[in-house]
C-alpha cells in the first residue's frame, strides 16, 4: 500500500513575531544601557569616596605638621594625645588611619593592628616619592586607599597618612539599584508584553476576518463580503476585495448563465429536428410533398445551429483577446464597401436600399476578420429588422484619433428598456420574431466585444418604430488596452 503524506505548510502568527521583535528591540539595548549606568553610578561613588577621605587625610597631614610631631617622636605624651585624636577621627568617619614614616614604617594604627611593621603599601609609597596626594580603589578587597604625604618645613616628605575605607556600602548600593531596576524591567515588559498582545490582537483581527472570507470563497461561496468598519488600509483592502468578489461572482453567473443559453439555444433546434425526423420515420406512406416540407425544415434547424456554433466559436475566439489580435492597416472604405456587396441581395429581397456616406477616405489599424464580422453584425441586422422598402444608411468619417462608422434604419427600432441589454449575450428583444429571422442572439455581442480589443466603443440610439442607429468609435492606430 503506499501512502501520500501532504505536506502542510506552517504558519506562525503575526502576534508572537511582533512580541518577539518588540522584546529583542526593547531589551538587547537596555541590558547594555543597564551595564553603563551601573557601572557609572559606582565610579561616581568610588571617586566621591577617594576625595572625601583624601580630603580628611589632609586634615590629619596639616595637624600633624602644625604640631610637629614627627620632629619630637620621644615626646610620649604628644604621642598618646595623637594617636587618641586618630582613633576618635576614625570612629567618627567609620575608616582606618594609619600614620607611616618616610621608610613605610607604621607609626600610629587607628586599629593597633599593625604599629611597628613595615607595609609597602603602593598608594603610600606614590605619596612618599612625589610629596603627593595618591588615591586608588581596590576592587578585589573592596577598599579605598587615600595616602597624603607630611612634609617638614623644607617640603620634604617625612611621612605619610593613609586612610582605608571599605566599599561594600557602595557595592551594595549598586546591587540594590540593579535589583530595583530587573524588578521594574521585568514588571514594565510584562505589562508592555500585554499591551503588544492586545494592540496586535487588535490590528491581527480584521486580517483574520479577510482570511475566513477568502477561505470561504475559495471553497466556492462567492456570495461572501467583507465587513468595513473602519477608514484605515484594511477598509481599503476589504473595499477592493469586495469589489474583486463582485466581479467574480457576476462573471460566475453570467458563466452560468451563458452554459444554460448555449443547452436553451442548442435545444431548440434539436428538439424540432427530432419531431420532424420521428415524424417521417414513424408515418408510413407519408406524401413526399409533405416529406420534403419536413426535410426543408430540418434542414433549415441545421443552417440554424450552424449559425449558433458559428457565432459561438467567433466569441470564443474574441474571448481569447489580443492573443488572436492581427491588427494592421486596412481602408474601412473598401472594407464596408465589399460587406454592402454581400449583403446587397438581402437587401434587395426587401427592397431596402442602401446609402453610403463616405464622408472621408480613412485607414484605421484593425483586426480586418473581426472589425469586418463587427460591422457587417450591424448592417446586417439594419436589414434584418426593417420592414420591406425602407433604408439603410452606412457613413463613415474620423477625427485625427477616431474612425466613426455608423449604420443607421429606418427599422423597427429598440424600445430603451431594451437598448442597455441588446449586447448581452443570447438577448434578443422579440424571441418568436427573431426565429423568423434566424438571428442568434449573439451578433451585437460579438460587435461589443471586437470594439473592446480595439479599444473602441459601441453607442446605440434608437427610437421604437422609427429606427435605430449604432455608432462605431474605432482608434485610428490599434494599441493593447
Ligand atoms: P440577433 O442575431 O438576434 O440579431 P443581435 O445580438 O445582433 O442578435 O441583436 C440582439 C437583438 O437586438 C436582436 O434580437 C434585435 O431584437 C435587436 N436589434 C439589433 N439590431 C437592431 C436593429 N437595427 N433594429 C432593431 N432591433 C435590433
Amino acid at each position: 500500500m503506499v501512502t501520500i503524506s501532504i505536506k502542510r505548510p506552517r504558519y506562525y502568527s503575526i502576534r508572537w513575531k511582533l512580541l518577539l521583535v518588540f522584546l529583542f528591540i526593547s531589551y538587547v539595548p537596555l541590558m547594555f544601557h543597564f551595564n553603563t549606568i551601573l557601572t557609572s553610578i559606582r565610579d561616581y561613588f568610588q571617586d566621591d569616596r577617594e576625595r572625601k577621605l583624601l580630603s580628611s587625610a589632609n586634615i590629619i597631614a596639616g595637624t600633624i605638621m602644625k604640631g610637629n610631631h614627627f620632629m619630637s617622636l620621644e615626646d610620649e605624651s604628644k604621642w598618646t594625645i595623637l594617636d587618641g585624636e586618630l582613633f576618635s577621627k576614625s570612629q567618627a568617619g567609620g575608616y582606618r588611619i594609619l600614620l607611616f614614616d618616610d621608610r613605610c614604617y607604621v607609626v600610629s594604627d587607628s586599629n593597633s593592628t599593625d604599629v611597628g611593621k613595615t607595609m609597602l603599601i603602593p598608594e603610600v609609597i606614590k605619596a612618599l616619592s612625589t610629596n603627593r596626594n595618591a588615591s586608588s580603589t581596590h576592587l578585589k578587597q573592596r577598599a579605598v586607599y587615600a595616602a597624603v604625604p607630611i612634609a617638614n618645613v623644607d617640603s620634604e616628605a617625612i611621612g605619610a597618612v593613609l586612610i582605608v575605607n571599605s566599599i561594600d556600602d557602595i557595592h551594595q548600593l549598586v546591587s540594590d539599584i540593579q535589583q530595583k531596576l530587573i524588578l521594574y524591567t521585568v514588571l514594565t515588559s510584562f505589562i508592555m508584553g500585554v499591551l503588544v498582545l492586545i494592540v496586535s490582537q487588535v490590528l491581527i483581527d480584521p486580517l483574520s476576518n479577510i482570511l475566513k472570507v477568502v477561505q470561504k470563497m475559495s471553497e466556492g461561496h462567492l456570495n461572501q463580503r467583507i465587513s468595513v468598519n473602519s477608514r484605515d488600509e484594511y477598509a481599503r483592502l476589504g473595499a477592493a476585495f469586495n469589489e474583486m468578489a463582485e466581479k467574480l461572482e457576476k462573471v460566475d453567473k453570467i458563466r452560468r448563465e451563458f452554459v444554460s443559453n448555449v443547452s436553451h439555444e442548442l435545444k431548440t433546434p434539436l428538439s424540432s429536428m427530432k419531431v420532424l425526423s420521428e415524424s417521417i420515420l414513424l408515418q408510413e406512406q407519408l406524401p413526399e410533398e409533405t416529406c420534403r416540407e419536413f426535410l426543408q425544415d430540418i434542414n433549415s434547424e441545421v443552417d440554424r445551429l450552424t449559425s449558433i456554433v458559428n457565432d459561438l466559436l467567433q466569441m470564443v475566439k474574441l474571448d481569447q483577446q489580443e492573443l488572436g489580435m492581427n491588427a494592421s492597416l486596412i481602408s474601412l472604405n473598401k472594407m464596408v464597401s465589399d460587406i454592402v456587396k454581400r449583403l446587397a441581395p438581402l437587401a434587395e429581397q426587401k427592397s431596402i436600399e442602401i446609402l453610403c456616406d463616405f464622408v472621408k477616405d480613412v485607414a484605421a489599424e484593425v483586426d480586418e476578420v473581426k472589425m469586418s464580422s463587427a460591422i457587417s453584425n450591424l448592417i446586417d441586422n439594419a436589414i434584418k429588422y426593417t420592414p420591406d422598402g425602407g433604408s439603410v444608411k452606412v457613413v463613415i468619417d474620423a477625427d485625427h484619433q477616431n474612425a466613426f462608422v455608423t449604420v443607421s434604419d429606418t427599422g423597427l427600432g429598440i424600445a430603451e428598456e431594451d437598448q442597455g441589454k441588446v449586447f448581452d449575450r443570447f438577448y434578443r428583444v422579440d424571441k418568436t420574431r427573431d426565429r423568423e429571422t434566424g438571428g442568434t442572439g449573439l451578433g451585437l455581442s460579438i460587435t461589443y466585444q471586437t470594439m473592446l480589443l480595439h479599444n473602441g466603443a459601441i453607442k446605440l440610439t434608437s427610437k421604437e418604430n422609427e429606427g435605430s442607429s449604432f455608432m462605431l468609435r474605432i482608434p485610428l492606430h490599434y494599441s493593447k488596452a
